[in-house]
């Protein structure tokens, strides 16, 4: 999308009207903060309560609108070290390593078989069938648990281990086994307002602090942000260049990340982000703290945003190295989508 050169004006353009906005944001600052202070605090989790860190910042320059060009971000490729996904003559062979599902559910299984070996050649089994039912080559998720999945071929087999999560409602926020999702797709109540969460605040000093070991500058640029700056930031951009530029690059109220608390945009919002040493660090080492990259280049079909190299969700370590080592999206490791509900 940075290639694009239609597109490199309008968002110079968008710069300056969000500078414009700035001096009306000032006029109407101090009732925003004191809507803000009076706001009903989640009681969704125990860390929401925490005090911000990072308050609002009344800069529209934050956000989410890339102004330079496009990069690439170098992925680590899953390791296919286990002997399982391929069989042993190679008739069967898993594309991926985990097979992440919802309850209700059914995937295609990720299957590939020699030529002349048909899904009907294939006797499937699980270790827990009340977990997962697999006919046909499709997989449905029945409960949330854990199994493994055996496809066989003669003597040949592959095994990999299959999730089931269950997504619940509370308090019209939407979790998927307790973690939260914001996207095209969940949204979230204007009185959701935990602030920066102490949880995600912590995790970020401490990638931070790694960094500057190794002589790296990595900032907040831009952190909580609630619904009713969301409603401003929107605004102006549809204003300007129509919802659907807006959706694109801005995220509608209710919808945008920053308003979990769990979202950094570290230092600028610039697609040269992902280029520089900072850039790069963050993308090869941020789920050591615990955070993803949230919106990947070359899965912006699947996340409903442009590829975004400066934007982390924190997630906790052990779910943000999971979904590095095998190159997924949230949407794929929770099994949602991200659509806007029109
Ligand atoms: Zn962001």
């Amino acid at each position: 999308m940075g290639s694009n050169e239609n597109r490199k004006q309008p968002r110079k353009a968008i710069y300056i009207l969000m500078l414009a906005v700035v001096g009306i944001l000032l006029i109407f600052g101090v009732s925003l903060l004191l809507g803000r202070a009076s706001a009903k605090k989640s009681s969704l989790e125990a860390d929401a309560s925490g005090v911000p860190v990072s308050g609002v910042s009344e800069n529209f320059e934050n956000e989410d609108v890339p102004n330079g060009t496009g990069s690439t971000v170098v992925k680590k490729q899953y390791q296919e070290t286990a002997d399982s996904m391929s069989s042993k003559n190679g008739t069967l062979r898993m594309t991926k390593p985990h097979i992440y599902l919802r309850v209700n559910h059914e995937q295609k299984l990720p299957l590939k078989l020699s030529a002349g070996v048909t899904i009907s050649d294939i006797t499937c089994s699980l270790s827990d069938t009340d977990v997962a039912d697999v006919t046909d080559g499709v997989i449905t998720g029945l409960q949330a648990g854990e199994c493994t999945i055996v496809a066989s071929y003669g003597s040949e087999f592959v095994q990999i281990p299959v999730t089931v999560r269950e997504l619940a409602v509370e308090n019209e926020c939407t979790y998927v086994d307790g973690i939260l999702i914001v996207n095209k797709s969940y949204g979230l109540p204007r009185e959701y307002n935990p602030g920066m969460l102490p949880i995600t605040a912590q995790a970020f000093a401490q990638l931070k602090a790694d960094a500057s070991v190794e002589g790296l500058n990595i900032y907040e640029g831009s952190g909580y942000r609630d619904y009713d700056f969301q409603v401003k930031c929107y605004e102006s951009i549809v204003s300007a260049y129509g919802k659907e530029y807006a959706d694109t690059y801005s995220a509608r109220p209710g919808y945008s990340e920053h308003q979990t608390g769990y979202t950094i945009d570290c230092n600028t919002i610039n697609d040269e982000f992902g280029e520089t040493d900072e850039g790069k660090w963050l993308a090869e080492n941020c789920h050591k703290y615990g955070f993803v990259i949230r919106y990947p280049q070359g899965k912006e079909d699947i996340t409903g945003y442009a590829y975004e190299s400066w934007h982390i969700r924190y997630v906790g370590i052990e779910h943000a190295t999971a979904m590095y080592e095998q190159g997924l999206t949230l949407e794929e490791y929770l099994d949602v989508d991200s659509d806007y509900k029109e």
